[in-house]
Protein backbone atom coordinates (compact mmCIF):
# COMPACT_ATOMS: atom_id res chain seq x y z
CA UNK A 1 0.00 0.00 0.00
CA UNK A 2 1.24 3.81 -0.76
CA UNK A 3 2.27 5.48 2.47
CA UNK A 4 0.70 8.64 3.64
CA UNK A 5 2.94 11.07 1.91
CA UNK A 6 1.88 9.27 -1.81
CA UNK A 7 0.96 12.41 -4.13
CA UNK A 8 -1.50 10.17 -5.73
CA UNK A 9 -2.20 6.59 -6.52
CA UNK A 10 -3.45 4.55 -9.72
CA UNK A 11 -4.18 0.96 -10.33
CA UNK A 12 -1.75 0.49 -13.13
CA UNK A 13 0.65 3.11 -13.31
CA UNK A 14 3.54 2.76 -16.54
CA UNK A 15 6.94 3.97 -16.24
CA UNK A 16 8.09 5.27 -19.30
CA UNK A 17 5.42 6.11 -22.48
CA UNK A 18 7.34 4.65 -25.28
CA UNK A 19 6.87 1.59 -27.91
CA UNK A 20 6.29 -0.79 -24.87
CA UNK A 21 4.57 1.50 -22.43
CA UNK A 22 1.56 2.96 -24.75
CA UNK A 23 1.35 -0.53 -26.54
CA UNK A 24 0.40 -1.98 -23.06
CA UNK A 25 -1.66 0.91 -21.52
CA UNK A 26 -3.38 1.52 -24.56
CA UNK A 27 -4.77 -2.59 -25.37
CA UNK A 28 -5.27 -2.59 -21.62
CA UNK A 29 -7.90 0.10 -21.98
CA UNK A 30 -9.42 -0.99 -25.06
CA UNK A 31 -10.12 -4.41 -23.00
CA UNK A 32 -10.86 -2.54 -19.73
CA UNK A 33 -12.10 0.97 -20.20
CA UNK A 34 -12.61 1.66 -16.51
CA UNK A 35 -9.40 0.72 -15.65
CA UNK A 36 -7.51 3.48 -13.99
CA UNK A 37 -3.82 4.28 -15.83
CA UNK A 38 -1.12 6.57 -15.33
CA UNK A 39 1.72 6.80 -17.39
CA UNK A 40 4.91 8.67 -16.25
CA UNK A 41 6.98 9.72 -19.56
CA UNK A 42 9.00 12.84 -18.93
CA UNK A 43 9.15 13.92 -22.93
CA UNK A 44 6.96 15.88 -25.07
CA UNK A 45 7.76 13.68 -28.20
CA UNK A 46 7.36 10.18 -29.37
CA UNK A 47 9.74 8.73 -31.74
CA UNK A 48 9.89 5.85 -34.10
CA UNK A 49 13.26 4.85 -33.67
CA UNK A 50 13.56 1.81 -36.40
CA UNK A 51 13.19 4.76 -39.21
CA UNK A 52 16.78 6.82 -38.18
CA UNK A 53 19.01 4.23 -39.74
CA UNK A 54 16.73 5.02 -43.41
CA UNK A 55 17.07 8.92 -42.26
CA UNK A 56 20.83 8.39 -41.89
CA UNK A 57 20.63 6.47 -45.12
CA UNK A 58 18.54 9.44 -46.85
CA UNK A 59 15.63 7.27 -46.82
CA UNK A 60 13.19 8.30 -45.06
CA UNK A 61 12.05 12.03 -43.46
CA UNK A 62 13.41 12.93 -40.21
CA UNK A 63 10.37 14.64 -38.89
CA UNK A 64 7.97 11.81 -39.98
CA UNK A 65 9.37 9.52 -36.90
CA UNK A 66 8.37 12.23 -34.40
CA UNK A 67 5.01 12.65 -33.28
CA UNK A 68 3.54 14.83 -29.79
CA UNK A 69 3.60 12.55 -27.00
CA UNK A 70 0.20 14.03 -25.74
CA UNK A 71 -0.84 12.66 -29.09
CA UNK A 72 -0.24 9.16 -28.58
CA UNK A 73 -0.94 8.56 -25.27
CA UNK A 74 -4.18 7.19 -24.63
CA UNK A 75 -7.05 9.42 -23.82
CA UNK A 76 -8.42 7.51 -20.48
CA UNK A 77 -4.79 7.57 -19.43
CA UNK A 78 -3.59 10.24 -16.98
CA UNK A 79 -0.24 11.37 -17.98
CA UNK A 80 2.06 12.63 -15.25
CA UNK A 81 5.21 14.28 -17.25
CA UNK A 82 7.75 13.68 -14.90
CA UNK A 83 11.19 11.59 -14.35
CA UNK A 84 11.05 8.61 -12.80
CA UNK A 85 13.84 8.15 -9.85
CA UNK A 86 13.71 5.61 -7.89
CA UNK A 87 11.42 2.25 -6.89
CA UNK A 88 9.88 1.00 -3.59
CA UNK A 89 8.00 -2.32 -4.54
CA UNK A 90 8.08 -3.07 -0.63
CA UNK A 91 5.35 0.41 -0.40
CA UNK A 92 4.06 -0.01 -3.77
CA UNK A 93 5.62 3.74 -4.75
CA UNK A 94 7.59 5.23 -7.37
CA UNK A 95 9.35 8.54 -6.70
CA UNK A 96 9.94 11.49 -8.96
CA UNK A 97 12.07 13.61 -10.15
CA UNK A 98 10.17 16.36 -8.11
CA UNK A 99 10.16 14.25 -4.87
CA UNK A 100 6.42 13.20 -5.23
CA UNK A 101 5.61 9.84 -5.07
CA UNK A 102 3.34 7.80 -7.46
CA UNK A 103 1.81 4.86 -5.41
CA UNK A 104 -0.13 2.00 -7.75
CA UNK A 105 -1.74 -1.61 -7.35
CA UNK A 106 0.35 -2.77 -10.95
CA UNK A 107 3.28 -1.47 -12.26
CA UNK A 108 4.44 -2.00 -15.63
CA UNK A 109 8.22 -0.82 -16.70
CA UNK A 110 9.18 0.01 -19.84
CA UNK A 111 11.62 2.92 -19.37
CA UNK A 112 13.83 1.83 -22.72
CA UNK A 113 17.36 1.39 -22.75
CA UNK A 114 20.66 4.12 -21.84
CA UNK A 115 23.03 5.52 -24.26
CA UNK A 116 26.36 5.69 -22.66
CA UNK A 117 27.95 8.26 -25.07
CA UNK A 118 29.95 9.40 -22.39
CA UNK A 119 32.07 6.20 -22.14
CA UNK A 120 33.75 6.90 -25.06
CA UNK A 121 36.36 9.65 -24.90
CA UNK A 122 36.02 12.62 -26.48
CA UNK A 123 32.82 11.69 -28.44
CA UNK A 124 30.11 14.08 -27.35
CA UNK A 125 32.59 16.98 -28.02
CA UNK A 126 32.50 16.10 -31.45
CA UNK A 127 29.75 14.17 -32.22
CA UNK A 128 27.46 16.05 -35.20
CA UNK A 129 30.55 17.69 -36.69
CA UNK A 130 34.08 16.33 -38.03
CA UNK A 131 32.31 13.51 -39.86
CA UNK A 132 31.20 11.97 -36.79
CA UNK A 133 27.57 10.72 -36.28
CA UNK A 134 25.29 8.08 -35.25
CA UNK A 135 21.89 7.09 -36.41
CA UNK A 136 21.06 5.91 -32.78
CA UNK A 137 19.80 10.08 -31.78
CA UNK A 138 17.26 11.96 -33.62
CA UNK A 139 19.32 14.96 -33.58
CA UNK A 140 22.35 13.42 -35.56
CA UNK A 141 20.64 10.62 -37.89
CA UNK A 142 20.09 13.33 -40.55
CA UNK A 143 23.84 14.57 -40.11
CA UNK A 144 24.81 11.12 -41.31
CA UNK A 145 23.00 11.47 -44.18
CA UNK A 146 25.34 14.89 -44.81
CA UNK A 147 27.77 12.56 -44.11
CA UNK A 148 27.26 10.07 -46.68
CA UNK A 149 26.33 12.82 -49.37
CA UNK A 150 29.25 14.89 -48.78
CA UNK A 151 31.80 11.43 -48.86
CA UNK A 152 34.32 12.27 -51.36
CA UNK A 153 36.43 8.89 -50.82
CA UNK A 154 38.48 8.12 -48.01
CA UNK A 155 37.74 6.05 -45.22
CA UNK A 156 34.61 5.19 -43.40
CA UNK A 157 34.48 3.46 -40.31
CA UNK A 158 31.34 2.11 -38.61
CA UNK A 159 31.10 0.98 -35.16
CA UNK A 160 29.58 -1.62 -33.05
CA UNK A 161 29.47 -1.81 -29.23
CA UNK A 162 29.63 -4.92 -27.56
CA UNK A 163 26.43 -6.20 -26.38
CA UNK A 164 23.18 -5.29 -25.28
CA UNK A 165 22.36 -2.55 -27.66
CA UNK A 166 19.11 -1.91 -29.10
CA UNK A 167 18.25 -2.97 -32.94
CA UNK A 168 21.20 -5.78 -33.34
CA UNK A 169 21.68 -4.71 -37.06
CA UNK A 170 21.65 -1.01 -36.80
CA UNK A 171 25.20 -0.66 -36.35
CA UNK A 172 25.68 -2.37 -39.99
CA UNK A 173 22.70 -1.36 -41.98
CA UNK A 174 23.87 1.72 -42.20
CA UNK A 175 27.41 0.47 -42.97
CA UNK A 176 25.16 -1.22 -46.46
CA UNK A 177 23.46 1.80 -47.16
CA UNK A 178 26.44 3.34 -47.46
CA UNK A 179 28.33 1.35 -49.45
CA UNK A 180 25.36 1.28 -51.82
CA UNK A 181 25.04 4.90 -52.21
CA UNK A 182 28.91 4.97 -52.98
CA UNK A 183 29.06 2.13 -55.09
CA UNK A 184 26.36 3.95 -57.33
CA UNK A 185 27.77 7.28 -57.22
CA UNK A 186 31.46 5.31 -57.95
CA UNK A 187 32.99 7.22 -54.54
CA UNK A 188 35.96 5.16 -53.57
CA UNK A 189 36.05 4.56 -50.06
CA UNK A 190 37.70 1.80 -48.10
CA UNK A 191 35.05 0.73 -45.37
CA UNK A 192 35.44 -0.95 -41.87
CA UNK A 193 32.76 -2.46 -39.93
CA UNK A 194 34.56 -2.41 -36.64
CA UNK A 195 32.73 -4.51 -33.97
CA UNK A 196 33.61 -5.64 -30.32
CA UNK A 197 31.76 -8.51 -31.13
CA UNK A 198 33.57 -11.65 -33.09
CA UNK A 199 30.79 -12.30 -35.99
CA UNK A 200 28.72 -10.31 -38.27
CA UNK A 201 25.45 -11.41 -36.18
CA UNK A 202 24.27 -12.93 -32.96
CA UNK A 203 22.27 -16.08 -34.86
CA UNK A 204 24.95 -17.90 -36.95
CA UNK A 205 22.27 -18.46 -39.89
CA UNK A 206 22.29 -15.18 -40.32
CA UNK A 207 25.94 -14.27 -39.37
CA UNK A 208 26.74 -16.40 -42.94
CA UNK A 209 24.71 -15.10 -45.30
CA UNK A 210 25.85 -11.41 -43.43
CA UNK A 211 29.05 -12.09 -43.74
CA UNK A 212 28.69 -12.41 -47.84
CA UNK A 213 26.54 -9.41 -47.93
CA UNK A 214 29.19 -7.12 -46.29
CA UNK A 215 32.25 -9.21 -48.49
CA UNK A 216 29.90 -8.49 -52.23
CA UNK A 217 30.55 -4.39 -50.76
CA UNK A 218 34.50 -5.22 -50.26
CA UNK A 219 33.89 -3.39 -46.93
CA UNK A 220 36.44 -5.05 -44.16
CA UNK A 221 34.63 -6.59 -40.78
CA UNK A 222 37.10 -5.91 -38.24
CA UNK A 223 36.27 -8.13 -35.18
CA UNK A 224 36.82 -7.38 -31.11
CA UNK A 225 37.57 -3.91 -32.06
CA UNK A 226 35.42 -2.00 -29.48
CA UNK A 227 35.77 1.79 -29.72
CA UNK A 228 37.18 3.47 -26.83
CA UNK A 229 38.08 7.27 -28.11
CA UNK A 230 37.15 9.69 -30.87
CA UNK A 231 39.82 12.52 -31.75
CA UNK A 232 36.91 14.30 -33.97
CA UNK A 233 39.55 17.47 -35.39
CA UNK A 234 42.34 15.07 -36.03
CA UNK A 235 39.84 12.40 -37.78
CA UNK A 236 40.98 9.48 -35.44
CA UNK A 237 39.19 6.72 -33.77
CA UNK A 238 41.04 4.44 -30.94
CA UNK A 239 40.13 0.95 -30.75
CA UNK A 240 40.42 -1.41 -27.79
CA UNK A 241 41.19 -4.89 -29.45
CA UNK A 242 41.17 -8.38 -28.60
CA UNK A 243 41.35 -8.47 -24.75
CA UNK A 244 41.44 -4.82 -24.70
CA UNK A 245 44.72 -4.63 -23.29
CA UNK A 246 46.17 -3.06 -26.63
CA UNK A 247 44.71 -0.35 -28.79
CA UNK A 248 44.97 0.16 -32.54
CA UNK A 249 43.91 3.87 -34.03
CA UNK A 250 42.31 3.95 -37.61
CA UNK A 251 42.36 7.66 -39.62
CA UNK A 252 38.58 7.89 -40.79
CA UNK A 253 36.95 10.41 -42.96
CA UNK A 254 33.48 9.49 -42.18
CA UNK A 255 33.08 7.68 -38.53
CA UNK A 256 29.20 6.08 -37.78
CA UNK A 257 29.28 5.38 -33.94
CA UNK A 258 26.66 3.19 -31.82
CA UNK A 259 27.32 4.40 -28.36
CA UNK A 260 27.74 1.86 -25.54
CA UNK A 261 24.14 0.76 -23.62
CA UNK A 262 23.46 -0.51 -20.88
CA UNK A 263 20.00 -0.13 -18.45
CA UNK A 264 18.85 3.14 -17.49
CA UNK A 265 20.72 4.41 -13.82
CA UNK A 266 17.38 4.63 -11.95
CA UNK A 267 16.52 1.07 -12.35
CA UNK A 268 20.04 -0.01 -12.26
CA UNK A 269 19.96 1.01 -8.63
CA UNK A 270 16.77 -0.34 -7.53
CA UNK A 271 15.05 -3.43 -5.96
CA UNK A 272 13.53 -4.39 -9.47
CA UNK A 273 17.08 -4.89 -11.46
CA UNK A 274 18.85 -8.11 -11.36
CA UNK A 275 22.83 -7.91 -10.56
CA UNK A 276 23.78 -6.94 -14.50
CA UNK A 277 21.18 -3.72 -13.89
CA UNK A 278 17.72 -4.81 -16.15
CA UNK A 279 14.22 -5.37 -14.64
CA UNK A 280 14.28 -9.16 -13.38
CA UNK A 281 11.30 -10.74 -15.07
CA UNK A 282 10.54 -14.01 -16.38
CA UNK A 283 11.61 -14.19 -19.90
CA UNK A 284 8.13 -15.86 -20.49
CA UNK A 285 5.92 -14.39 -18.73
CA UNK A 286 7.51 -11.30 -18.53
CA UNK A 287 6.20 -10.51 -14.34
CA UNK A 288 8.65 -9.71 -11.80
CA UNK A 289 10.10 -12.22 -10.52
CA UNK A 290 9.94 -11.31 -7.02
CA UNK A 291 7.37 -8.72 -7.20
CA UNK A 292 4.42 -10.11 -8.59
CA UNK A 293 2.42 -7.26 -8.81
CA UNK A 294 5.02 -5.62 -11.49
CA UNK A 295 5.31 -6.16 -15.17
CA UNK A 296 8.32 -5.36 -17.80
CA UNK A 297 8.98 -5.68 -21.23
CA UNK A 298 11.04 -3.59 -24.01
CA UNK A 299 14.85 -2.55 -23.90
CA UNK A 300 15.13 -2.43 -19.89
CA UNK A 301 14.30 -5.88 -18.85
CA UNK A 302 16.63 -8.83 -18.34
CA UNK A 303 14.97 -11.32 -21.35
CA UNK A 304 17.65 -12.60 -23.28
CA UNK A 305 15.96 -11.43 -26.95
CA UNK A 306 17.39 -8.93 -29.21
CA UNK A 307 16.28 -5.04 -27.96
CA UNK A 308 14.07 -4.05 -30.14
CA UNK A 309 10.05 -2.51 -31.43
CA UNK A 310 9.36 -6.26 -32.63
CA UNK A 311 9.84 -7.43 -29.52
CA UNK A 312 7.51 -5.19 -27.67
CA UNK A 313 4.87 -5.92 -30.67
CA UNK A 314 4.82 -9.76 -29.68
CA UNK A 315 5.68 -8.93 -25.70
CA UNK A 316 2.96 -6.13 -25.05
CA UNK A 317 0.11 -9.31 -25.90
CA UNK A 318 1.53 -11.38 -23.52
CA UNK A 319 1.91 -8.22 -20.58
CA UNK A 320 -1.73 -7.16 -21.63
CA UNK A 321 -3.25 -11.15 -21.10
CA UNK A 322 -0.95 -12.11 -17.89
CA UNK A 323 -1.66 -8.68 -15.86
CA UNK A 324 -5.50 -8.86 -16.61
CA UNK A 325 -5.32 -12.45 -15.36
CA UNK A 326 -3.39 -11.62 -12.24
CA UNK A 327 -5.39 -9.01 -11.68
CA UNK A 328 -8.11 -11.63 -11.95
CA UNK A 329 -6.75 -13.55 -9.50
CA UNK A 330 -5.53 -15.76 -11.99
CA UNK A 331 -2.21 -17.38 -13.23
CA UNK A 332 -0.31 -16.07 -16.00
CA UNK A 333 -1.92 -17.75 -19.26
CA UNK A 334 0.82 -16.32 -21.95
CA UNK A 335 4.62 -17.02 -22.68
CA UNK A 336 6.88 -14.81 -25.00
CA UNK A 337 8.97 -16.93 -27.23
CA UNK A 338 11.84 -13.93 -27.51
CA UNK A 339 10.68 -13.14 -30.55
CA UNK A 340 12.53 -10.36 -32.81
CA UNK A 341 13.01 -9.45 -35.68
CA UNK A 342 15.68 -7.00 -37.42
CA UNK A 343 14.87 -5.62 -40.98
CA UNK A 344 18.72 -5.16 -42.29
CA UNK A 345 19.01 -2.66 -45.00
CA UNK A 346 21.48 -4.41 -47.31
CA UNK A 347 21.06 -1.53 -50.07
CA UNK A 348 18.93 0.97 -50.38
CA UNK A 349 15.81 -0.76 -51.79
CA UNK A 350 16.41 -4.34 -50.49
CA UNK A 351 15.64 -5.70 -46.99
CA UNK A 352 17.20 -8.88 -45.59
CA UNK A 353 14.49 -9.77 -42.55
CA UNK A 354 16.02 -11.55 -39.75
CA UNK A 355 13.21 -12.89 -37.56
CA UNK A 356 14.49 -15.46 -34.62
CA UNK A 357 12.94 -16.51 -30.79
CA UNK A 358 15.23 -17.71 -27.86
CA UNK A 359 17.92 -19.58 -28.61
CA UNK A 360 18.36 -18.27 -32.27
CA UNK A 361 15.49 -20.56 -33.91
CA UNK A 362 14.89 -19.06 -37.34
CA UNK A 363 11.12 -18.24 -36.85
CA UNK A 364 10.17 -15.78 -40.02
CA UNK A 365 6.32 -15.08 -40.07
CA UNK A 366 6.49 -15.77 -44.58
CA UNK A 367 7.79 -18.69 -45.39
CA UNK A 368 10.76 -17.56 -48.25
CA UNK A 369 14.50 -18.04 -46.92
CA UNK A 370 14.71 -14.87 -45.09
CA UNK A 371 18.60 -14.55 -46.06
CA UNK A 372 17.51 -13.62 -49.40
CA UNK A 373 17.69 -9.74 -49.39
CA UNK A 374 14.32 -8.81 -51.15
CA UNK A 375 12.55 -5.53 -52.41
CA UNK A 376 8.92 -6.60 -50.65
CA UNK A 377 11.10 -6.31 -47.60
CA UNK A 378 12.26 -2.45 -48.44
CA UNK A 379 8.69 -2.05 -48.69
CA UNK A 380 7.41 -3.32 -45.76
CA UNK A 381 10.42 -1.41 -43.83
CA UNK A 382 9.75 1.75 -45.59
CA UNK A 383 6.13 1.52 -45.39
CA UNK A 384 4.72 -1.00 -43.74
CA UNK A 385 5.98 -1.13 -40.61
CA UNK A 386 6.62 2.54 -39.62
CA UNK A 387 2.23 1.94 -39.57
CA UNK A 388 1.95 -0.80 -37.59
CA UNK A 389 4.17 0.97 -35.49
CA UNK A 390 1.94 3.74 -34.59
CA UNK A 391 -0.77 1.41 -34.76
CA UNK A 392 0.87 -1.00 -32.10
CA UNK A 393 1.45 2.06 -29.85
CA UNK A 394 -2.62 2.56 -29.90
CA UNK A 395 -3.11 -0.65 -28.98
CA UNK A 396 -3.78 -2.36 -32.28
CA UNK A 397 -0.26 -5.10 -32.90
CA UNK A 398 -1.52 -6.27 -36.03
CA UNK A 399 -1.18 -9.91 -37.35
CA UNK A 400 2.17 -11.98 -36.04
CA UNK A 401 2.39 -15.24 -38.21
CA UNK A 402 6.05 -15.83 -37.11
CA UNK A 403 6.86 -19.55 -36.64
CA UNK A 404 9.98 -21.49 -36.65
CA UNK A 405 10.68 -22.68 -39.99
CA UNK A 406 14.05 -25.00 -41.15
CA UNK A 407 16.21 -24.08 -44.33
CA UNK A 408 18.57 -26.02 -46.00
CA UNK A 409 22.18 -24.89 -44.40
CA UNK A 410 23.79 -24.13 -47.75
CA UNK A 411 23.30 -20.13 -48.51
CA UNK A 412 21.12 -19.14 -51.17
CA UNK A 413 22.25 -16.68 -53.56
CA UNK A 414 22.43 -13.12 -52.27
CA UNK A 415 22.75 -10.02 -53.50
CA UNK A 416 22.24 -6.97 -52.12
P1 LIG B 1 11.51 3.28 -25.87
O1 LIG B 1 10.60 3.19 -27.04
O2 LIG B 1 12.86 3.86 -26.08
O3 LIG B 1 10.73 4.07 -24.74
C1 LIG B 1 11.26 4.29 -23.46
C2 LIG B 1 10.54 5.49 -22.86
O4 LIG B 1 10.90 5.60 -21.49
C3 LIG B 1 10.93 6.79 -23.54
O5 LIG B 1 9.79 7.46 -24.01
C4 LIG B 1 11.65 7.57 -22.44
O6 LIG B 1 11.45 8.96 -22.52
C5 LIG B 1 11.03 6.96 -21.19
N1 LIG B 1 11.88 7.12 -20.01
C6 LIG B 1 13.23 7.04 -19.93
N2 LIG B 1 13.65 7.31 -18.69
C7 LIG B 1 12.53 7.53 -17.95
C8 LIG B 1 12.32 7.85 -16.60
N3 LIG B 1 13.35 8.03 -15.75
N4 LIG B 1 11.05 8.00 -16.17
C9 LIG B 1 10.00 7.86 -17.01
N5 LIG B 1 10.15 7.55 -18.31
C10 LIG B 1 11.41 7.40 -18.78
N6 LIG B 1 13.54 -1.92 -33.55
C11 LIG B 1 12.99 -2.73 -34.49
O7 LIG B 1 12.08 -3.49 -34.19
N7 LIG B 1 13.39 -2.70 -35.81
C12 LIG B 1 14.36 -1.87 -36.22
O8 LIG B 1 14.69 -1.84 -37.41
C13 LIG B 1 14.97 -1.00 -35.25
N8 LIG B 1 15.93 -0.15 -35.62
C14 LIG B 1 16.44 0.75 -34.72
C15 LIG B 1 17.38 1.66 -35.16
C16 LIG B 1 17.88 2.62 -34.29
C17 LIG B 1 18.91 3.59 -34.81
C18 LIG B 1 17.42 2.66 -32.96
C19 LIG B 1 17.93 3.73 -32.02
C20 LIG B 1 16.49 1.74 -32.51
C21 LIG B 1 16.00 0.76 -33.37
N9 LIG B 1 15.07 -0.21 -32.96
C22 LIG B 1 14.52 -1.06 -33.89
C23 LIG B 1 14.82 -0.43 -31.52
C24 LIG B 1 13.49 0.10 -31.00
O9 LIG B 1 13.32 1.46 -31.30
C25 LIG B 1 13.45 -0.13 -29.48
O10 LIG B 1 13.79 -1.47 -29.21
C26 LIG B 1 12.07 0.16 -28.90
O11 LIG B 1 11.75 1.52 -29.07
C27 LIG B 1 12.01 -0.26 -27.43
O12 LIG B 1 10.83 0.16 -26.81
P2 LIG B 1 10.84 0.56 -25.26
O13 LIG B 1 9.45 0.91 -24.92
O14 LIG B 1 11.56 -0.45 -24.48
O15 LIG B 1 11.77 1.87 -25.22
Amino acid sequence: MATSETSETHQVVFVGGGAGGLSVASALLQQRPDLDIAVIEPSESHYYQPAWTLVGGGAYDIKATQRAEADCMPRQARWIKQRVTGFEPEQNTITLENGRTVGYEYLVVAAGIQLDWHKIEGLEDTLGKNGVTSNYSFDFAPYTWECIRNFRGGRAVFTQPAPPFKCAGAPQKILYLAADYFRRHGISAEMHFCTAGAAMFGVPFYSKALEKVIEQYGATPDYKHNLVAVDGPNKKATFAVGDEKETTTLDFDMLHVVPPQSAPDFIKNSPLANDAGWVAVDAGTLRHEQYANVFGLGDCTATPNSKTAAAVRIQAPVVVANLLAVMDGNTPPQTYDGYASCPLTTSNGKVLMAEFVYGGKVAPNFPLDPRVPRRSYWWMKTTFLPKMYWDMVQGRPGPDWHVEREFPEELPAIQP
